[in-house]
């Protein structure tokens, strides 16, 4: 039997002639070496974005807009048309699909106009429209480059519940269909090409699965397939040790864990969303994140957690990654008032989620009565306020003595599996650090134990991740 290969393509990945004809080279690759494989598409790059707006203006009554866009929408889709399908009847023959979702485009937005009102059910039937452009012409150009390949969409494979825009997949149910369908296409050597981010409710109403969602679908095809390996084609070649643009000696990282990359994607690093990948990393299906533009590039894979004895054996590769989040603020509640007193964080952080803050980073010291957490610059003034606010009477009292903000402070994160296994790493960071002359204003170990976090000086980030990258040895 041979091996199964779900290669989901991104909207950089499609998004231009040239790059959705390497898009197509890199599938053929796979299939000559004997793979099956399975295709998923996002939109080409800029319209689901494009389609956001439409409904947005058609909320507005904007039906010029709407007009307008139905034109748009034909045109950049029929350009790489042109480019990539070489029979002509093939080209007639999507030329017409891709008028008929246009059409499609316009009467939703037109209802959507009337009513003056978007509900998410209706979000979806028009957001979706992008990947089932997208899903023809990919098909069609892998067909003009010899293969046989044929699209079907996902709203027939991949069944979820109601919740429009961020539909829950359920997994049996899609198992049965698209073994039912994929598996005998596989059999007689087709392609099938999926769309990705669209599925269906069991009463086939089409749902997506959240922004980015292409990703998630190529997962969950990944899972009940099952195949041996998902690649996600994108345009960087995998997760690199630190942010090129700060660190000229980042490197792309070969293996991380479902953890790291949870803890790497929570700090500001551009990763897959964990959720994306959840379903084939638990089944111990590898992820590798690859380059369209570059192949011959290893990337990233992304693994199963190993046992721990491996982790220790690989002690040498404590820190994998560095991030930094920048324009943060440290926010500050003390008091001596404050200890032992049951409910003092509950409504500090109450106060917090009033004002739709999400808090990145906390910390507790046990010695003193404070809570220290991090929060976006941007929404300090508001959470300054809510917190005097809700703790109006225990101020006056001085209960709690001070609520304060830092400046701007950034949140720099080590990352990786064996920080948790190398004694003194801590420690080392620290000193590194110190002897770097960068000031720690709050530190946090993230709960997973694979990270540590520092507040650092907004303007000793850069130093700050140029020195933890010295910890990162080759792997
Ligand atoms: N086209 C969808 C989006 O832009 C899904 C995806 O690209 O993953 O959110
Ligand atoms: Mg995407």
């Amino acid at each position: 039997m041979s091996s199964t290969l779900v290669m989901k393509f991104g909207g950089t990945s499609v998004g231009t002639p040239e790059a959705m004809a390497q898009a197509v080279k890199n599938v053929q690759k796979s299939k000559e070496e004997g793979m099956d494989v399975v295709v998923v598409t996002s939109a080409l790059s800029g319209i689901t974005n494009l389609l956001t707006e439409s409904t947005a203006r058609a909320v507005q009554g904007d039906e010029e807009f709407i007009e307008r866009t139905e034109v748009e929408l034909i045109e950049k889709h029929l350009f790489l048309v042109d480019k990539l399908i070489k029979s002509s009847e093939e080209k007639a023959e999507i030329r017409k699909e891709i008028e008929r979702l246009s059409q499609e485009f316009g009467r939703l937005c037109h209802a959507i106009s009337i009513l003056g009102e978007a509900t998410p059910r209706a979000l979806d039937a028009v957001l979706s429209l992008g990947e089932r452009f997208s899903v023809r012409i990919l098909a069609g150009a892998l067909v003009s480059a010899g293969a046989e390949a044929l699209f079907v969409e996902t709203s027939q494979l991949i069944v979820t519940d109601d919740s429009f825009q961020e539909a829950h997949p359920d997994l049996e149910k899609t198992r049965e269909k698209t073994q039912n369908i994929i598996k005998p296409l596989l059999e007689e050597g087709k392609i099938p090409v999926l769309t990705g981010y669209l599925a269906a409710t069991e009463e086939e109403i089409t749902t997506t699965l959240g922004r980015g969602g292409s990703d998630y679908s190529a997962a969950i095809i990944g899972a009940v397939l099952p195949a041996d390996e998902v690649w996600i084609w994108t345009d960087v070649s995998g997760v690199m040790t630190a942010d090129p643009r700060i660190v000229q000696q980042a490197r792309t990282i070969s293996e991380l864990n479902y953890r790291e990359m949870a803890e790497l994607s929570y700090f500001g690093a551009k990763v897959l969303h964990p959720k994306a990948v959840r379903p084939v990393v638990e089944l111990g299906i590898p992820v590798r994140i690859c380059n369209t533009f570059k192949p011959e590039d290893k990337g990233t894979f992304i693994v199963k957690e190993e046992d721990d004895d491996l982790v220790k054996a690989r002690a040498r590769h404590v820190v994998k990654a560095v991030t930094a989040i920048p324009s943060q603020r440290l926010v500050t509640v003390e008091g001596r008032g404050m200890l032992g007193v049951p409910g003092v964080a509950a409504r500090t952080f109450g106060a917090v989620a009033a004002t739709g803050t999400s808090v990145p980073l906390i910390t507790q010291a046990s010695s003193e009565q404070s809570i220290s957490f991090s929060v976006p610059s941007d929404s300090v003034d508001a959470v300054l306020s809510s917190l005097y606010e809700v703790f109006e009477t225990e101020i006056a009292r001085r209960d709690i003595d001070r609520v304060w903000a830092t400046g701007d402070v950034a949140i720099i994160t080590a990352v990786g599996n064996g920080l948790q296994h190398t004694p003194g790493v801590a420690g080392q960071i620290f000193s590194a650090l110190g002897a770097a002359n960068v000031n720690i204003y709050a530190i946090a170990q993230g709960s997973s134990k694979v990270a540590i976090s520092l507040i650092v000086m907004a303007n000793d980030a850069e130093r700050a991740v140029h020195t933890l990258h010295h910890f990162i040895t080759a792997n």
